[in-house]
């Protein structure tokens, strides 16, 4: 039993890794982080720099844990689609590969709602729908391409289960991206645009809601569990005028 509470969280001194950090420390997990840089500390928990597409890197921060939770990224504001490919495409294999190599049993990934989002009004939208055909930015086209490695590579038979949880915006306490990006911009007395009648609705989860969402996928995923290799979109409950 003890065994099954060892994690390891790539990409956990970003916003939402970090909260999936505690959320993890409170649930009675042992916890290691893996980032290339860390930003908080936290005794209960043990960091490991690097660059996750150096496979000696990441290897030493996966040994022991069971579980692994994939929530590393670029920033999606970059423009570099080869930013994109190196981490998000290349090294999602180098940590499919370190995975197996290190006997990790379970794999959750952080994917994201645009995976099916094709530029068009979406409400309601179900799992059944599949890949945007036409990807809205290179940060899109890299989280299809991670999504889908990732679940071809779910495998019960061997005891190795992956999936993929698809929140759109997330929210919350010390977001460093939607709110500082807003607030920065109307202090630089930047203008927002208002698009149609202001009836337009997006998608925002609250972060300690996609923390449930990771943790609850984490204990579900067992080799006979029907979650095993899908992806499901997440969300708080209705979306939000915007
Ligand atoms: P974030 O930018 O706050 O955190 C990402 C972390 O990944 C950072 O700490 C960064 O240092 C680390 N990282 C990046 N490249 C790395 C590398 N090569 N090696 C090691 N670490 C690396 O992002 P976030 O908002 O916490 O997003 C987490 C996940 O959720 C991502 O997969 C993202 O695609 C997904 N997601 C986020 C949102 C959102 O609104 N924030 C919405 C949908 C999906």
């Amino acid at each position: 039993m003890a065994q099954q509470k060892t994690c390891t969280v790539i990409g956990g001194c970003g916003f939402l890794g970090q909260h999936l950090v505690e959320g993890l420390v409170n649930k009675g997990y042992s916890v290691k982080v893996f980032d290339q840089k860390q930003t908080f500390d936290n005794k209960d928990v043990e960091f490991f720099l690097g660059d996750l597409c150096k496979r000696e890197e990441l290897l030493p921060a996966l040994a022991g844990s069971q579980t692994v939770f994939h929530c590393a990224t670029p920033s999606p504001l970059s423009d570099n689609r080869e930013i994109f490919q190196k981490v998000n495409c290349m090294g999602t294999k180098v940590v499919l590969d370190c995975c197996k190599e290190a006997g990790v049993k379970k794999l959750i990934l952080t994917s994201s709602a645009s995976v099916i989002f094709e530029g068009t009004d979406l409400q309601n939208g179900r799992e059944e729908l599949g890949y945007a055909d036409n990807p809205i930015d290179p940060y899109v086209e890299s989280k299809i391409k991670q999504e889908e490695e990732i679940l071809e590579a779910n495998n019960p038979s061997e005891d190795f289960c992956t999936i993929a949880l698809r929140p759109h915006g997330i929210f919350g306490p010390r977001d460093p991206h939607f709110i500082p990006t807003l607030v920065n911009m109307a202090k630089r007395g930047g203008t927002l645009f208002k698009i149609g009648k202001g009836t337009n609705k997006v998608d925002f989860t609250y972060v300690e809601n996609v923390v449930h969402g990771h943790i609850l996928a984490a204990e579900k995923l067992k080799p006979k569990s029907r979650v095993t290799g899908r992806a499901y979109n997440i969300t708080n409950a209705e979306p939000v005028p915007f």
